[in-house]
């Protein structure tokens, strides 16, 4: 077979012309990062740090992997577009990836999985003390539910508290908390995020039509993400809670990476299967060195609504012991309860809707826990953090 090299890659390359520029991406020097691994290329194309410029930029990217893929003996080609040059810069440096093409077969995907190198590119966040992330490992396990409830609850210690959806491919915070309208802009410049049940709240769900199709590039997700940081008149926070993405990509990595995170809850079901998820998003915070607050287990038993009992229907406690078994704490269970599902997706959350009933309990517990991690300074509360030790 053909062997492949950087300068086959070079070469095929060299015929591509940025439209823009007229010249070829070769020559402008875009090109960095070329990783061949057998038949598999992967290669990053430098651009300029904004969306436009990542939309634009897209068929050039298509070309390039066309043009690769074209050379004897290559398989798979993944070019992804990068806003940043790493360190030493040009052909062979490792460049950190913000956008990639639908075929991520490839190797060359050391961008955000890259480890702790990415820290230093988090906005300045002055005036809101504690950033939290809930995250978990797949849809479903109850993420927004937790958010919302865990932001109410610590509303309901007296803190003032912002919650910003950043699961931005299926925003669920707006019908949670039960608000509708768009954020106005006074000043033109930043937005003001809408409010309900004392809480400051910004979702893409205010700012795009709950119907509209939405196809978001790594770029894209990214910007909005920061926008909604740094663009929206958060005022004085002791808590942002911060509504991750499911799962465990180079998306949700890069986001852990990018927001100046205090810490992470995970939420879990009970099922092993959800828990080896759960692991996922462990390591995954591990690997950007953001704290892990603890674990929660959602839809822990099921609470009879007719007779009060308790079954476990779904095994419960594996979260505790995975909590255990990785030196994390475990925050507190929450049952899969009727009154849950209908008050949370009717806009009534049961923290503000029942504040006093047994499921306000469950979330007041995991609020008061979290109150505890993180009182104190933020870097002295990272220290006393166990370093959770697995490879997942
Ligand atoms: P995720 O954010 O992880 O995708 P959601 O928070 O949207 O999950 O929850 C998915 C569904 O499960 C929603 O209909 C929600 O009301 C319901 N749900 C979440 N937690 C519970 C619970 N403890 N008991 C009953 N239903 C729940």
């Amino acid at each position: 077979m053909a062997e492949i090299t950087k300068d086959n890659v070079l070469h095929a390359l060299q015929k591509i012309h940025d439209p823009a520029r007229g010249r070829s991406v070769v020559e402008l020097d875009m090109v960095s990062g070329i990783v061949i691994k057998d038949g598999n290329v992967g290669f990053a194309l430098e651009i300029e740090p904004n969306e436009a410029e990542a939309k634009a930029k897209e068929p050039l990217r298509k070309a390039c992997e066309e043009a690769v893929m074209a050379l004897p003996g290559v398989t798979s080609v993944t070019a992804v577009l990068t806003a940043e040059r790493a360190t030493g810069g040009g052909v062979g440096g490792a460049p950190r990836q913000v956008a990639q093409g639908p075929g991520n077969a490839a190797p060359g995907r050391g961008g955000p999985a890259a480890g702790p190198a990415g820290l230093g590119g988090k906005p300045e966040l002055p005036g809101i003390a504690h950033v939290v992330a809930v995250a978990s490992g797949k849809g479903g396990v109850g993420k927004s539910t937790t958010s919302t409830n865990l932001a109410l609850a610590l509303a309901a210690r007296g803190k003032r508290v912002g919650v910003l959806d950043a699961d931005i491919y299926g925003p669920s915070q707006p019908r949670m908390l039960g608000i509708a309208g768009k954020p106005g802009s006074p000043d033109g410049k930043k937005l003001m995020p809408m409010e309900n049940f004392g809480l400051k709240v910004m979702s893409m769900g205010f700012l795009v039509d709950e119907d509209a199709p939405m196809i978001w590039r790594g770029p894209m997700v990214q910007s909005a993400i920061q926008q909604m940081l740094t663009d929206v008149e958060w005022g004085e926070l002791d808590f942002l809670v911060v509504d991750l993405p499911p799962g465990t990509g180079d998306a949700q990595l890069t986001m852990a990476q990018r927001v100046p995170l205090a810490g992470a809850v995970i939420v879990s079901t009970p099922q092993d299967i959800a828990l080896l998820d759960a692991r996922k998003a462990l390591n995954m915070f591990r690997k950007v060195d953001v704290p892990v607050l603890g674990i929660v287990e959602n839809m822990s038993y099921f609470a009879c609504p007719h007779c009060g009992e308790r079954s476990d229907i779904f095994s419960h406690g594996g979260a505790r012991e995975t909590a255990e078994k990785y030196g994390v704490d475990f925050l507190g269970e929450i049952p899969l309860d009727i009154d849950i599902r209908e008050n949370s997706d009717r806009g009534r959350p049961p923290v503000a809707s029942s504040p006093e009933g047994p499921q306000a309990r469950c979330y007041l517990d995991i609020a008061d826990a979290v109150i505890a991690k993180l009182s104190g300074d933020a870097t002295k509360t990272r220290k006393t953090f166990p370093k959770i030790t697995f490879d997942n």
